[in-house]
């Protein structure tokens, strides 16, 4: 099949996810048909660095054979079964397990689902469970940020607090969100260190407001992915901890795509030195490579829903598929022989810092912030006065066809253009990926002048 014809069927029957269908149908789309290392490929042969890692998922990029070969032998093994009704299968044993060591201390038990939002809707499951079976049900409100992104269902969109996908749907009313730690947008006159503090004192200040005997939790990225990777001041997270220590709330990390090596550790937990009661995570737990979620329980909790009794009336067709549990396995592997973490902490993070830091001399970029292997550009006409070039991001959607267009994906939320590159990108390809966003920018400029 040609690629008009393709374009044409996916026209005519495809309905994109987080797509202006209207745009989609005028512009086409992008068709990617092949992928090796940290590079995709398009239908016309246009090969770029995948700044993005698919979509924060594919963090050992997207020639690892052994993850393959691992999800055929099990699906010609066993392909399905489920752990429903005291069944397991072997593969679900064996990465519960394997979780288990590699997360942080006092997280012993996974509940595994498909994706990060199914994983998410589990929390609120979870928690409301937790404190039925504590005898204290009138702590129902979960506390979450605005511009959080933690999913798509339902529960997974009411917790995540973005304006545009709430006006598209009825939020669960026991979800409440407060300001998020985005100095560079939202910090006004404050230091990013005053800032941290402040916005970490919003959470305090929402706890009193509701009475700390009806708040069940609080959910929060490390940073802020989607969002715009936020990297909060150094001042927030500890104020936070004082915060949740001083009430009895569970913290909800949302590792989805922190987890597994992103900041250099192997959470954004260990990064920030936090103790979560829940932990989500999905994406790059299988590499990109099979669909699979879950959430990480705490002994905390786990004690109260095991040690009582009745039934936990939850869980997925798909929850632990053997298959997806399998290329967990043999990614967790890959992470742990290569040491792949260990390198982003000591080697190609502190140089992706170095290399990314130069943009922040360019004319038309306000900021540039990295950490582990995320880092973003904040586009701006004024550096001064941090002014962006109009209200419709406009900027940004430039940036991001220029850097496509110069064989590099970044992708832009609003005027902020982010990155998350593959974990074993080389210290070579970030100077490739820098040299690129620098003609992005270049071409950005000259744009919109
Ligand atoms: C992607 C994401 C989710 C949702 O995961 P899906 O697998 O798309 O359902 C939840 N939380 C965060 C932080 C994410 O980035």
């Amino acid at each position: 099949m040609n690629k008009s014809q393709l374009l044409q069927q996916d026209r005519e029957h495809l309905l994109h996810p987080f797509t202006d269908f209207h745009d989609l149908g005028k512009q086409g789309t992008r068709v990617i048909t092949n992928a090796d290392g940290a590079y995709i490929t398009d239908i016309d042969g246009h090969r770029m660095l995948d700044g993005m890692s698919g979509l924060w998922c594919c963090n050992l990029g997207y020639s690892r054979t052994e993850i393959a070969d691992a999800i055929y032998e099990q699906l010609k093994t066993l392909p399905f079964y489920n752990s429903f009704f005291q069944c397991t299968t072997i593969p679900s044993i064996e990465l519960a397990d394997a979780l288990a060591e590699v997360t942080p201390a006092g997280m012993n038990n996974v509940f595994f689902t498909g994706s990060g939002s199914e994983a998410n809707d589990t929390n609120l499951r979870i928690i409301r469970r937790y404190w039925d079976l504590k005898e204290q049900p009138q702590k129902r409100i979960v506390i979450s940020r605005k511009n959080a992104y933690h999913g798509s269902t339902i529960g997974g969109a009411s917790l995540g607090g973005m304006s545009g996908m709430h006006k598209q749907f009825q939020a669960l009313d026991y979800i409440t969100h407060i300001q998020q730690p985005y100095w560079f947008a939202e910090g006004g006159d404050m230091s990013p260190e005053e800032f941290g503090v402040h916005a970490a004192r919003c959470l305090d200040e929402k706890i009193q407001e509701l009475g700390p005997d009806n708040v069940a939790a609080f959910i929060a990225e490390p940073i802020q992915g989607a969002g715009g990777v936020i990297i909060p001041p150094e001042t927030y997270w500890p104020e936070v901890k004082k915060v949740l220590a001083k009430y009895d709330i569970l913290l909800v990390m949302d590792e989805v795509i922190f987890g597994f090596g992103r900041t250099g550790e192997w959470f954004g937990a260990d990064y920030y030195g936090l103790k979560p009661d829940l932990m989500t995570f999905a994406k790059a737990v299988t590499n990109g490579y099979f669909p699979l979620g879950g959430t990480m329980v705490s002994d905390r909790v786990a004690e109260v829903i095991k040690a009582k009794g009745g039934e936990f009336t939850h869980g997925y067709t798909y929850s632990a598929h053997p298959a997806a549990c399998m290329a967990g396995l043999a990614t967790l592997n890959i992470l742990r022989n290569d040491k792949i973490i260990d390198n982003v902490r000591d080697n190609t993070g502190p140089y992706l810092a170095k290399r990314w830091a130069e943009l922040a001399d360019h004319p038309i970029v306000g900021e540039a912030r990295s950490l582990g292997m995320v880092g973003a550009l904040e586009l701006v006409k004024d550096k001064g006065s941090r002014a962006r070039f109009d209200d419709k991001c406009t900027a940004g959607g430039v940036c991001r066809d220029m850097s496509i267009k110069n064989g590099l994906v970044m992708r832009a939320t609003g005027d902020t253009m982010i990155i998350a590159p593959p974990l074993i990108i080389t210290t070579e390809q970030v100077d490739e990926l820098v040299e690129k966003a620098h003609r992005a920018l270049d071409d950005t400029a000259k744009a919109l002048a």
